[in-house]
């Protein structure tokens, strides 16, 4: 088994050639502090800089509310933590979806405990927030906000500009994770009315280990690290300077090529869904269709664990994921398609297949027969086999031929 096919890039991307030329001198050359005074710091301080500046550019911030993190995970902690303590006296009350990423939802977890007041608001059958349901939850004591842009295991992307519309009549900080949405659309925090928003590298073919929280002028924010001045003093720590300068070419090319990578992911995955559509039935399709990152594909197979085809496509050297990474090698099942009130069978059936644009038409071809075999197996191998064989083709006796829509 020589073939490999990677399609786990919602986990993780791979670093691209020009951003790591981008990063080289500055793990050589390059070693300054960029918070040195003398000439070697300075000239690492440059580097950051520009990075700095590229990434404010690309969400319409200015250059001194970016600062850089360890990820999109410390971002996270930090923005909700950091307006919590510091807000703690006008509000107690913090608003999120159920279908956040960890980072999000383990803190507010937290904060709970420590006397914060979270609501965890529903999402609809596609993985939608509904705007009418934040606008019943916010109160004149909620302090924050938190959506995410766009999900990591189904891609639907939020009403961002609707929900910030809402959140700005209220003396409530807006807060929404971008770590996905950044590639896939533009994001202005003015037209936005985003007071802060998470990024990171990793997902955009930029270096691992280092992501930014974009934090709007005045807003009340504690310092997350303590230990240094850098970062205008709030988050303390030497700054990786290589990886600052990778995340800064990575969001560089990501902004220039987004329009043509997405037509391009877009192609691939769609013909993926047409394909597999047409070869494996009892499957469906999760998230919403005309309104998602074009490359994240969620799948559930009836009567199938995801676990077994991950691990069999595995074998066949295809890599995938049963939801986040974060949730996959332990035994949680997906929080965001049990909050879409998927059924548990399609909750435990469940594949992502996430592209970029490296992937191609032959890679899906490949996997879609790889999948053909391993379903068939592990369908036959179902205790559920005969009964649902039934159902299915008492189903399929009755269904019409596919719509456009829905093959798209
Ligand atoms: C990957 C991811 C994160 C975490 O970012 P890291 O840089 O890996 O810590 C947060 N939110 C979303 C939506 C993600 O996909």
């Amino acid at each position: 088994m020589d073939k490999k096919v990677y399609l786990d890039n919602a986990a993780t991307t791979v670093l691209s050639g020009e951003v790591l030329s981008e990063m080289l001198p500055y793990m050589s050359t390059i070693y300054g502090n960029s918070n040195s005074l003398h000439s070697f710091g300075r000239e690492a301080a440059n580097g950051v800089d520009k990075a700095r500046d590229i990434i404010a550019n690309a969400i319409g911030a200015r250059s001194n509310e970016i600062f850089f993190t360890s990820g999109g995970t410390e971002a996270n902690n930090w923005a909700i933590r950091g307006v919590a303590y510091a807000n703690a006296n006008r509000g107690k009350h913090i608003i999120v979806s159920s279908i956040e990423h960890h980072s999000i939802l383990d803190v507010c977890k937290e904060l709970e405990k420590e006397g914060f007041e979270i609501t965890y608001l529903p999402v609809d059958g596609e993985g939608l927030v509904d705007v009418v349901e934040l606008l019943h939850a916010i109160r004149p004591d909620t302090i924050l906000v938190s959506i995410m842009a766009v999900n990591n295991e189904v891609g639907t992307i939020q009403n961002i500009k609707a929900i910030g519309e809402i959140v700005k009549d209220y003396k409530a900080y807006f807060h929404t994770d971008a770590v996905q949405a950044i590639s896939v659309l533009p994001l202005d925090v003015q037209s936005m009315h985003i007071d802060l928003l998470t990024l990171s590298a990793h997902k955009i073919h930029g270096p691992k280990g280092v992501g930014a929280l974009y934090i709007r002028t005045g807003v009340t924010c504690k310092k997350f690290m303590q230990g240094g001045e850098q970062e205008l003093d709030r988050r303390g720590g030497t700054v990786n300077v290589s990886g600052v300068v990778g995340f800064g070419k990575a969001m560089e090319l990501t902004i220039r090529d987004m329009k043509v990578t997405n037509k391009k992911i877009a192609s691939v995955a769609d013909y993926f869904i047409k394909k597999l559509s047409y070869a494996i039935a009892d499957i469906k399709v999760n998230g919403k269709m005309n309104q998602k990152a074009p490359g994240i594909v969620n799948v559930s197979f009836e009567r199938v664990e995801g676990e077994s085809i991950l691990m069999m496509l595995d074998m066949e050297g295809v890599a995938v994921s049963t939801g986040s990474a974060c949730a996959s090698g332990n035994a949680h099942k997906s929080h965001v398609l049990a909050a879409m009130g998927l059924a548990p069978e399609y909750v435990n059936g469940a594949i992502r297949f996430s592209f970029s644009a490296d992937n191609t038409t032959e890679e899906a071809d490949y996997v879609v027969e790889k999948l053909v075999s391993i379903v068939k197996k592990l369908r036959a191998m179902s205790p559920l086999k005969k009964k649902a064989k039934e159902e299915s083709e008492a189903k399929k006796a009755k269904k019409t031929p596919k719509s456009k829509k829905e093959a798209k």
